[in-house]
């Protein structure tokens, strides 16, 4: 086992009470922050909250409405921003978006923080300036690259920005420049591991101690298949682009749990029908506030992430409490190689199409260790004829246009009207194979 490194030692150790009290304070000014965007003053002000002085306790805190992913579009493009729009350095968008995409803007100041979040992170899971981190998530819009990136640079670690995908040169790299640590989804390293076998690697051409996992769910047993294969330690990371991304819950060198840094994010677990708070321990969706970030403060965000507090303590001596890992959400959003896709988002651009009829499938299987997404389609009767290159181009159309919008491209099979079978009752639409596979 690593040894047990704390990046913020007085911090990461606060007792729980200094630590609800520190909350406390940082919540009174990010409520003052909110009110001056013009979305938080009227949702507040409507709650009966006209000044951050009425946030004083825990019932006053629960009077606060939450925040959700529509609430986030209704408000684009600047309806929370608090800041003034010349201190904001930096965008990121969610990796699931239909049309109006959720953005979130960061200061300076913000950008300063997650890297400093990211690198305790990092830190947290034994990993030093000695390491060589090699970063395997996306570049781009989505936080999963960016964010740790920083943070893994904040710590010293030497970084290479190999991004998602090519998985040969992410190969030849992790081997040329003896890899220590690398970031990516738990789907991409068990195929990258096929991909190593294929093209003849050995395990001794790398140096590899440690995978961060993330953007995604995944089970206790893929963990282990990814720790077993490769002979390291795989370490869950949780993040939403809405929060930031990365550096909001990450585990230690016990991977029993993962710390959510509550000197940031103060986390509560509701029920999701009833959206009452549940105590310590019952498992309901996360709720979360992000403190201090004066570019766009968000109140009580539902995550729509089922998961639950840890009630016991964790033996590394870090007070901040952990999250389970996640077991699923408690809306209908798919998460495809690491990619957010909502049904909604599909039915929008297929109904679109005339030559569409308004039967349709979406189905999510693996093949391999990655995921498939296969949307089926019901043409309408004058799109079938005898020439085969229509029904070719109109299936590579329905493909772009859906690349277009959910930012992967599934494969898509036209089918003769009628021949989709029809649910009685209310439609299903979506087929998770993964789940039983
Ligand atoms: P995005 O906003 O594109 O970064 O997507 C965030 C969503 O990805 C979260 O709300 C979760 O549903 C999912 N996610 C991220 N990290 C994990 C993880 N470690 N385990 C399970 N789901 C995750
Ligand atoms: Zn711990």
């Amino acid at each position: 086992m690593e040894k047990i490194v704390f990046r913020h030692q007085e911090i990461e150790t606060l007792p729980l009470p200094q630590l609800k009290e520190l909350q406390r304070q940082k919540l009174q000014k990010t409520v003052e922050a909110a009110l001056k965007t013009p979305f938080y003053k009227k949702r507040l002000n409507d709650a009966g909250i006209r000044d951050a002085r009425d946030i004083q306790t825990e019932a006053d805190f629960r009077k606060i409405p939450y925040t959700t992913k529509h609430d986030l579009r209704e408000a684009f493009p600047y309806g929370m921003l608090a800041a003034d729009k010349a201190d904001v350095v930096r965008m990121h968008a969610s990796s699931g978006t239909t049309g109006v995409p959720t953005v979130v803007y960061l200061t300076q100041a913000d950008l300063d923080k997650a890297a400093e979040l990211n690198a305790r992170s990092c830190a947290c899971t034994g990993s030093t300036k000695n390491d060589v981190f090699q970063n395997m998530m996306t570049y781009g819009l989505f936080t999963g690259g960016l964010m740790l990136h920083y943070g893994a640079e904040r710590l010293g670690m030497m970084v290479i920005p190999s991004g998602s995908g090519n998985t040969k040169r992410q190969l030849q790299l992790m081997k040329d420049f003896r890899t220590t640590v690398v970031h990516a989804t738990p789907s991409y390293l068990l195929h990258m591991y096929d991909v190593m076998k294929e093209e003849g690697f050995r395990p001794e051409d790398f140096a590899l101690k440690k995978a961060y996992i993330g953007a995604e769910p995944h089970s206790e047993d893929i963990r282990k298949k990814i720790e077993m294969l490769y002979g390291i330690d795989a370490y869950n990371s949780y993040g939403l682009s809405e929060m930031n991304g990365p550096g909001l819950a990450f585990e230690c060198v016990y991977k029993n749990g993962m710390h959510l840094w509550e000197d940031y994010y103060i986390g509560e677990i509701i029920n999701p029908e009833t959206l009452q708070p549940l105590s310590d321990g019952e498992r309901g969706e996360l709720v979360l506030t992000i403190l201090e970030r004066n570019g766009m403060p968000i109140l009580r965000y539902r995550t729509r992430d089922l998961t639950r507090f840890i009630p016991e303590p964790c033996p590394c001596g870090r007070t901040h409490r952990r999250l389970e890992r996640m077991t699923g959400r408690s809306d209908d959003m798919l998460i495809i190689n690491g990619v957010n896709v909502f049904p909604s988002q599909i039915e929008e651009v297929i109904m679109k199409m005339p030559e569409i009829g308004n039967n349709y499938l979406i189905r999510v299987q693996k093949q391999g260790p990655l995921d498939k997404l296969t949307v089926k389609v019901e043409v309408t009767s004058s799109v079938f004829t005898d020439d085969t290159r229509d029904l070719e181009n109109l299936q590579k159309r329905i493909q772009s246009n859906l690349q277009a919008v959910v930012f992967i491209r599934p494969a898509v099979e036209l089918h003769e009207p009628g021949a989709l079978p029809v649910s009685q009752g209310k439609a299903v639409r979506v087929i998770d194979e993964r789940k039983e596979s």
